[in-house]
């Protein structure tokens, strides 16, 4: 429980439960970790003996980081940036767990708080728990579940030397890294994050897992930990791996598509209704409000300069702003209800975002969209029954970080719910991170961000 102006109050019960789970593990230390501006996530770590005070007390850090760009250079805003201040991490318990990978490790999500123990406005965690807030003053209930693509490489410099040679979707890939892959499963297993599906993804050594849909603050703390668990078993095999945008100019990239669903006075919303793919009334205002939004989105979403080399057509990516009820191509995919497909898990997934954002930023910022249609979307236009590429009616997503920023700016009612430290921080990276690359090309792009998500 966060009451304002006074630490969380450390609850016994949650404690207790956490330990429990780490019961068998012989935890040393503790990560302590969050995701800025950059998408990075940053980290604190403590003995574990630090447990108790880091609960009471919490742990320091400056706020520097939100103005963090993603090669670690520094901007500014006129709310972040400089030397000065520090501000408090909180472990939530509920996120707690070990790191299988990584023996003696376990990891936790903070929240950020001022000194004066106020929410620091520029925690994403904290964005993400009012938007939550807000949907459950109207009864809604909403879930998140997040796919993750990945590429592994054997090689010791800087260039990607896919660790497989094996073809997409292909068995042979799994042979090739049978220990790895298995090894991988453990793993999350350990850290019980149930998996629903592991394959070899479609790029030269590239591979997914699909977390399952859950309460979205858990859904992103899982994300992380498991991203740390993919990388981390990577490392015990002598590989790399990148989650960037794109690994190859020119390549399929890895997306970070993300799975909506929700329910209504306990009635789900995208399905169970009579409109187009079975969606409800609150569904269809949903879908609209996202696709209206989501040139602006992707600032959030697809927010580095990479994320546009990625973000094009017949890379079942999501490039055109338009949705569809199992269509691969379009930014909006539904999948709707079906004799497989129960209403409650009929869910809109967001194909157009990569995994250099900030999940906690995205979540939120979906959620915004979703709180804002509660009060009335735009007209829903027809699904896209086909590949939208050539459809006189469908347009390309932005282009360029620049055009999706200039989006984001028309956005007001996402502005609002970010706040204006938020917002000026973000963008203040946003711009830099444009700045920096204004004059590169693709492939010093890709050279520059390819191992750093
Ligand atoms: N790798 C594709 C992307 O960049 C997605 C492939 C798929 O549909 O899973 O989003
Ligand atoms: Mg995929």
């Amino acid at each position: 429980m966060m009451i304002e102006g006074q630490a969380p109050l450390l609850d016994e019960g949650k404690l207790h439960a956490a330990e429990t789970r780490l019961g068998k593990h012989e935890i040393d230390a503790i990560a302590l970790t969050y995701v800025d501006n950059a998408g990075i996530v940053r980290v604190k770590a403590i003995p574990v003996e630090r447990l108790d005070s880091a609960l009471r007390n919490g742990v320091g850090m400056s706020p520097v980081f939100d103005a963090f760009i993603f090669n670690d250079a520094i901007t500014q805003s006129r709310y972040s940036g400089g030397p000065m201040g520090d501000l408090r991490l909180f472990l939530d318990l509920d996120s707690l767990a070990p790191i299988p990978a990584m023996p003696g490790w376990a990891f936790g999500a903070v929240d950020r708080f001022e000194q004066s123990l106020t929410p620091h406005p520029n925690c994403s965690r904290g964005f993400l728990r009012r938007q939550l807030a807000r949907l459950a003053e109207r009864e809604i209930i909403p879930k998140m579940g997040f796919e993750i693509e990945w590429v592994i490489s054997k090689g010791s410099d800087q260039h990607f030397v896919p660790a497989t040679d094996g073809s997409a979707y292909g068995l042979g890939r799994i042979v090739d890294v049978a220990d790895y892959s298995r090894a991988l499963l453990l793993n999350l297993r350990n850290a019980d994050l149930l998996v629903e599906q592991f394959h070899p993804e479609y790029a030269p050594g590239q591979f997914e897992v699909s977390l399952p849909a859950t309460a979205p603050l858990a859904a992103v703390d899982r994300l992380i930990l498991a991203k740390t668990i993919i990388r981390a078993t990577g490392r015990t095999f002598g590989l790399t791996t990148s989650f960037a945008p794109v690994v190859e100019v020119n390549g399929v990239g890895n997306g970070g598509h993300v799975h909506l669903s929700a329910t209504k006075a306990n009635l789900p919303i995208f399905g169970g209704g009579a409109g187009p793919g079975k969606l409800t009334p609150a569904g269809a205002a949903a879908v609209a409000t996202l696709l209206d939004w989501l040139p602006g989105l992707l600032a959030i979403g697809a927010p580095s300069p990479a994320s546009y080399l990625r973000l094009v057509p017949s890379h079942w990516a999501g490039a055109f702003q338009c949705w569809g009820i199992e269509n691969r191509e379009a930014a909006l995919r539904l999948v709707a209800e079906s004799k497989l497909v129960n209403a409650n898990n009929a869910n809109l997934e967001v194909k157009c975002f990569d995994q250099s954002a900030n999940p906690y930023l995205v979540a939120g910022a979906l959620l915004a969209g979703l709180a804002t249609s509660l009060d009335g979307g735009p007209p829903l236009p027809d699904p896209v029954g086909s590949d939208p590429v050539g459809l006189p009616n469908v347009i390309r997503l932005p282009q360029s970080l620049d055009e999706s920023l200039a989006k984001l700016w028309t956005l007001k009612p996402l502005l609002d719910a970010m706040g204006p430290e938020l917002t000026e921080a973000f963008t203040a990276v946003r711009k830099a991170e444009l700045a920096h690359f204004e004059s590169a090309t693709p492939e010093q792009i890709v050279a520059q961000t390819r191992w750093v998500y």
